[in-house]
């Protein structure tokens, strides 16, 4: 079977840190790898606009700064199909039919749903195509007929809501779909990263978060006023280091190599811990090596994003070569599918001949 990769992000704003150590690192990587026989990388516009109906000029503003970022971070359209969910009309329509095989009972207990209606103060009123986005979203992935779908872990329920589809689908209509595999980080620090506030995760809905594009003097001033362990007032106190998003930085992002160069005293993390832990530690040199550790790895982004810029036709261009390309892939599926739910009519030689049998007398 062919290994297949799908996965995107909603263009609401500029990827940050937390898209980066959950997703696209991974992706670049699994890209490069060369064990993959298609990747699909999708700017997900038409669920962006499930919660931001009001406001498209938001979403059309941010498919170019994902796009960038994309390129940035070294997703390469030789080797991957980056493009835009709103010009593959064909996921429409399967989420049209994949919508009966699903309760709306199971839709209200996705528990990333519901944190985010309640982010989003939709309690009230919540928009249908917010409530049915999971279902959708089951289309965009089995469209590509993905195998892998690297992605954080808020993404596990929609993962678990797309397989059930699938079984669903094909028990009911034969074989067609392929469950796909959620691929998490190995690293667990980047399952979920925290916003710079300390709050459970960095998103762009809630303002607290390093983007790959600031500047190294934004980052700079992030990061030194980031959120860190509130009873640790003086340098002598003792810290607390689980929960503390500057230590769970650090895990996502230092390597052990990085300690020799930037703070030679400590041999590795569990060092700089353990005496943060005792005491003695201020937040501050903390806060300056994970500053190091981040422009390290921020720079190169920051700089292949400048070069990017510059031709801006381009990456439309290539967003289109790539929208056409996926919208092929989907219409083959589409037409699959159509074919086990038999509302083929014209294609089915058989029906017309059974119903001339039928009317004959
Ligand atoms: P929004 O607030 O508009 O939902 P978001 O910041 O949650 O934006 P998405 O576009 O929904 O970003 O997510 C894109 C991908 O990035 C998904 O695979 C998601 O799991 C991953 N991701 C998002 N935020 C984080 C985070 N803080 N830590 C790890 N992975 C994340
Ligand atoms: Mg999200």
């Amino acid at each position: 079977m062919a290994k297949i990769i799908l996965t995107g992000d909603r263009p609401t704003g500029r990827l940050h840190v937390g898209h980066y150590v959950g997703s696209l690192k991974r992706r670049v990587e699994l890209q490069n790898s060369g064990k993959f026989d298609k990747i699909f990388i999708m700017i997900a516009d038409a669920q962006a606009l499930t919660d931001n109906a009001d406001n498209p000029e938001k979403v059309r503003q941010n498919i170019i700064e994902v796009a960038l970022d994309y390129l940035a971070c070294g997703l390469d359209p030789a080797k991957s199909t980056m493009f835009i969910q709103s010009q593959v009309a064909e996921l429409c329509e399967l989420s049209f039919y994949y919508m009966n095989l699903v309760t709306v009972s199971r839709l209200q207990r996705n528990p990333t749903v519901k944190s985010e209606i309640q982010i989003r103060n939709f309690e009230a009123s919540i928009p249908v195509g917010f409530f049915t986005y999971p279902i959708s979203q089951a289309a965009d992935i089995t469209a590509f007929k993905a195998t892998t779908v690297p992605v954080g872990e808020d993404q596990l329920p929609m993962l678990e809501q797309t397989k059930e589809i699938v079984r669903k689908f094909n028990s009911v209509y034969g074989d067609t779909l392929i469950e796909p595999e959620i691929l998490l980080p190995d690293n667990k620090a980047c399952l979920r990263l925290p916003g710079i506030d300390g709050k459970a995760k960095m998103s762009k809905s809630l303002n607290n978060c390093i983007y790959l594009s600031d500047t190294e003097e934004e980052v700079r001033k992030k990061i030194m006023s980031m959120f860190t362990d509130p009873n640790h007032l003086r340098v002598e106190d003792p810290g607390k280091v689980e929960g503390n998003p500057v230590f769970i930085y650090l895990d996502a992002f230092c390597r052990e190599e990085q300690f020799a160069e930037y703070l030679p005293e400590y041999q590795n993390l569990d060092e700089l811990k353990e005496h943060y832990k005792r005491g003695g530690l201020g937040d501050v040199k903390v806060k300056k090596f994970l500053n190091a550790v981040m422009q390290e790895e921020l720079t190169p982004i920051r700089e292949r994003r400048k070069s990017f810029e510059k031709d801006i036709p381009e990456v439309y261009r290539m967003l289109k070569k790539g929208s056409d390309e996926a919208r092929e892939v989907a219409a083959q599926t589409l037409s699959e599918v159509r074919a086990s739910m038999k509302i083929n009519y014209f294609d089915d030689e058989e029906l017309i001949r059974v119903q001339s049998e039928r009317f004959k007398d």
